[in-house]
């Protein structure tokens, strides 16, 4: 039966959870602390890429499977810590043989395969500053970024480089060395671009690893770009301190865990979480180099013994979609703990876990910005669907209003809508915007770190999310979050996907309008339309409740999922789409 909570028992988990109710105080949590755990000593180097791989290279903790590679057909391909430290030793020794050294910005652009997972740790042990991009960018966007990030190498493949780059590559004077993957026919790389596996086979596989310090920039991220232009995100080696931290209070990290991250590391999360976050536990990761297919991922956590599951709502919907029926032709008991992030994950949702997977779905929230996850619903507390959860140790999220004088002020009253700030600064905190330093410093007020989002903390500290300051809709004098719309409809059996907007109005601002995508089987009629738009009043009540609904075959969303209402809404007003660099084709 479905209620407001989901409750947990401690006793019930199949392992002891790593965060328990008395920790959330807050007394044993120190950032010192961990670091001191990682065994760095204050004011000595420290380097994410020796943290995550040569930390556990030696001895037994060598011999464990640090990724796991499925091609998108044959044998799984294993690389061992051991391995991976000696490859990402040959890949420093390649870059320090271009002459390629410290802060030098180090572009990765390939699908997941292993060559970018090791370029990634070897660059870093490098003391480089490593940007990965979306492979599935086209040249356009791939130049911007470039441009932007001032890219001195770029490890592609040579079928990309042909594709994407070999045109632009004159006007793109920062852009010294290509190294390429090369095609494994044996066909000789591209004029103007070096083979990777010769460089690699040429290079020796012991390194002494840069001591960087833990201000030294580390990662440039590009935002999704869901509201605007994407934003370039510059993070330092102290960022590790907040993966750690976090893939054991927010993932529940244990040593012997499987853990699937299925976002793509061109996205910050397939960074943090899919390369680093489990890197720095020790744990095997399982990368899939394939595209998204609901069968082929439910046969991937039975045949994996997946333990631990972190993906994002886009995905979710999908299997949703896919129907109950396929999902119990897997088994896989192994996995007990899921979570998600990028867009706010639906109640609906939540209950899908608990009622078709078998385990409910622990939304956590983080942006780009702040490097890792900061507020989440944990393994070890009760889940109250549709909430982000609690702020993790050593994260201080507030809810703030702006005052008519230009005054940040904070909010104490519970459930009052509001700016979600964050306090302090912590490890994985952003340290620039390449090249917009105003934009950057508008994001802070004194020592609050202003998120762009808004939402609302209950009576029991848990936050809701509301929606981006951008998509919020005014009518009548009311604020109505889209998340909250959009979660009402998706009740309805026959909607997967909404995405709602505010259309300006004469006389109340602005009316609501729910573009609507219909699961397999559902015809999008009048009759349709009149149901949900009634299923719609009913919970939500008339001043809410959209006043139009449109149907659409799919919304338009971004590479990395996020629905993209500002693209509804331009193409409902006629108005320019805007930067459109990270839209999923076809949308
Ligand atoms: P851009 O800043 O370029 O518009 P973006 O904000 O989508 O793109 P990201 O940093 O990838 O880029 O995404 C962070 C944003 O995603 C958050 O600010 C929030 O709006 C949304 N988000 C992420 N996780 C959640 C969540 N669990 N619930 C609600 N919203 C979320
Ligand atoms: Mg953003």
């Amino acid at each position: 039966m479905r209620t407001d909570v989901i409750r947990k028992s401690v006793a019930a988990l199949r392992v002891e959870p790593n965060l328990k109710a008395g920790d959330m105080a807050g007394a044993s949590f120190s950032w010192a602390g961990i670091r001191d755990e990682l065994g760095v000593s204050p004011g000595s180097p420290m380097n994410i890429g020796q943290l995550a791989v040569d930390r556990h290279a030696h001895g037994d903790a060598g011999t464990r499977t640090a990724f796991r590679f499925l091609p998108v057909e044959g044998a799984p391909r294993d690389v061992s810590y051991a391995e991976l430290a000696r490859l990402s030793n040959r890949f420093a020794n390649a870059l320090r043989s271009l002459g390629v050294g410290r802060g030098e910005r180090v572009f990765v652009l390939a699908g997941r395969i292993p060559e970018l997972y090791v370029a990634v740790l070897g660059a870093l042990k490098n003391g480089s500053v490593v940007s990965p991009l979306f492979s599935a960018f086209g040249p356009d966007p791939i130049a911007t970024r470039i441009r932007i990030g001032e890219c001195r190498v770029m490890v592609t493949t040579a079928g990309i480089f042909a594709r994407k780059l070999a045109a632009l590559r004159e006007s793109l004077p920062s852009l010294q060395h290509v190294l390429v993957v090369p095609e494994p026919d044996g066909t000789p790389v591209p004029a103007g671009t070096l083979d990777l596996a010769e460089l690699m086979a040429a290079a020796s596989d012991e390194f002494t690893v840069v001591p960087t310090g833990p201000e030294d920039p580390a990662l440039l991220h590009f935002t999704s770009g869901t509201t605007g232009t994407p934003k370039g995100a510059l993070h330092v080696h102290e960022a590790a301190l907040t993966h750690f931290a976090t893939g054991r209070h927010a993932l529940d990290l244990h040593a012997d865990d499987i853990f699937w991250c299925t976002a793509d590391p061109g996205w910050v999360t397939g960074m943090s979480y899919g390369i680093l976050a489990p890197l720095l536990h020790g744990v095997t990761s399982i990368v899939d180099e394939a595209d998204f297919d609901a069968e082929r991922w439910y046969r991937i956590l039975e045949a994996q013994r997946v333990s631990v599951w972190y993906t994002a709502p886009t995905a979710i919907r999908m299997l949703m979609k896919a129907g109950p029926e396929l999902r119990r032709r897997f088994d896989f008991p192994q996995l007990r703990f899921v979570a998600s992030v990028g867009e706010p994950l639906n109640p609906e949702a939540v209950w899908w876990g608990e009622e078709v997977l078998g385990l409910p779905i622990h939304d956590n929230w983080w942006q780009t910005e702040t490097g890792g996850i900061m507020i989440a619903n944990l393994a070890a507390f009760d889940i109250k669907p549709g909430s982000m959860g609690l702020p993790l140790p050593g994260v201080d999220a507030l809810i703030v209003r702006h005052a008519d004088d230009g005054q940040v002020e904070i909010v104490q009253q519970p459930d009052t809508v509001g700016e979600l700030a964050l306090r302090g600064r912590w490890p994985s905190l952003f340290r620039a915007y390449l090249g917009q330093d105003e934009r950057y410093r508008k994001c802070f007020a004194g020592d609050l770190y202003l998120t762009g989002d808004l939402a609302r903390r209950d009576a029991d500290g848990h936050f809701w999310f509301v929606g981006r300051s951008d998509d919020v809709i005014k009518s009548s004098g009311h604020l109505i979050g889209p998340f909250e719309i959009e979660s009402v409809l998706l009740e309805h059996p026959a909607v997967a996907e909404a995405g709602v907007i505010g259309k300006p109005d004469p006389t109340v601002g602005e009316v609501v309008k729910a573009f609507v995508s219909l699961k397999p089987g559902f015809e999008p009629d009048d009759a349709l339309r009149r149901q949900l738009l009634g299923h719609a009043r009913k919970r939500l009540g008339a001043a809410v409740a959209p006043k139009e609904i449109a149907f659409l075959p799919t919304l338009p969303r971004t590479r990395s999922g996020k629905i993209m209402r500002r693209l509804l809404k331009a193409r409902e007003l006629g108005l320019p789409e805007g930067d459109t660099s990270t839209l999923e084709a076809g949308a």
